[in-house]
């Protein structure tokens, strides 16, 4: 990681951000904004690019701070690709702190258009066990305190004021970019369940027995704590997002020793994560153009008067 360059993104768009953006770009030597850093992006942990030979460090800075860490940029398969830690490097961030909207605004800002989003999830069915990857559908949000709109009416630095917008979220995940996701998996001799319902819930803890037990009553699938405001943020700013879920053990309810410890989540993560990384490889080479994008999220905000406007 030689290289390394830096964004100042403050959504205006003008004339002057463009030329700093398009600077950076430059000297990452990968790009300008016409031939984008990155057009796809991936939220996740450090083990999806580390082994990457080619990878620049872009710091970029948002209207609502900083994300979580860097970019990490490099190519796969010919796409250009960004690598975002969600818990930023050593994993110092609990959910709750991740700022969710600096992060998918940091993404958008470097050209990404399109997100795939590998997390560590409970599963709320025996047969989810570890190891099950599951590639939702729908979530249920059960987070508390979490900002997730950009649409809040505070006015951001350069004095424009987000308007406030109701996006249409009945269908949360991007559907080309499941179908992606589910063939990529396939593909790797990895069967994956096809849909299936993510609750979020606020952490950092597990769940109680009775909370699972109800989560699981309910119909839903496996329980995490990052995929919202994740995913409704990437639909505020009409991103294509696809979670793609690693059970690492089976929640509460659903087991009957003495509960999920955090020790288990990041062994069976770390013992899969050579198996998730060809997955998300060849999702990446086989995601649509960003030109070619037919999806609703690429749409999302048609017709509406955002009163910002977007990196
Ligand atoms: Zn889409």
């Amino acid at each position: 990681m030689a290289e390394s360059s830096s964004i100042s993104s403050n959504g205006t768009g003008s004339p002057a951000d463009t030329a700093e953006v398009a600077d950076a770009a430059h000297a990452a030597g990968t790009g300008t904004l016409a031939d984008p850093l990155a057009d796809i992006g991936v939220i996740g942990g450090s083990g999806f690019y580390s082994f990457l030979d080619d990878v620049t460090e872009v710091t970029v800075e948002t209207p609502y701070g900083s994300p979580s860490d860097s970019l990490f940029v490099g190519e796969i398969a010919g796409r250009k690709v960004a690598f975002l830690p969600r818990h930023g490097r050593g994993h110092h961030l609990p959910p709750a702190r991740i700022n969710y909207r600096a992060n998918l605004w940091a993404l958008r800002s470097v050209g990404v258009r399109q997100v795939l989003a590998p997390c560590a999830v409970g599963g709320l069915r025996e047969e989810y066990g570890p190891g099950t990857l599951l590639v939702p559908d729908q979530l249920v949000d059960r987070t508390k305190s979490r900002v997730q709109t950009y649409y809040d009416g505070e006015a951001l630095a350069d004095g424009s004021v987000p308007q406030v917008v109701h996006m249409s979220f009945a269908d949360p995940y991007c559907p080309a970019g499941r179908r992606t996701a589910v063939t990529a998996a396939r593909g790797q001799n990895w069967e994956p369940v096809d849909g299936g319902t993510l609750v979020v819930i606020e952490g950092p803890r597990f769940s109680t027995r009775a909370e699972s037990r109800w989560h699981a009553a309910q119909g839903w699938s496996i329980v995490g704590m990052t995929g919202h405001p994740e995913a409704v943020l990437a639909r505020e700013l009409a991103l294509c997002y696809t979670s793609i879920a690693l059970v690492t053990d089976l929640d509460a309810g659903a087991e009957t020793g003495e509960g999920v410890s955090h020790e288990e989540v990041l062994r069976v993560f770390a013992e899969n994560i050579g198996r998730l990384r060809p997955v998300l490889f060849d999702a990446v080479a086989a995601l649509p153009e960003t030109g070619k994008r037919d999806c609703l999220c690429a749409s999302a905000l048609d017709g509406m008067d955002t009163g910002i406007t977007l990196p």
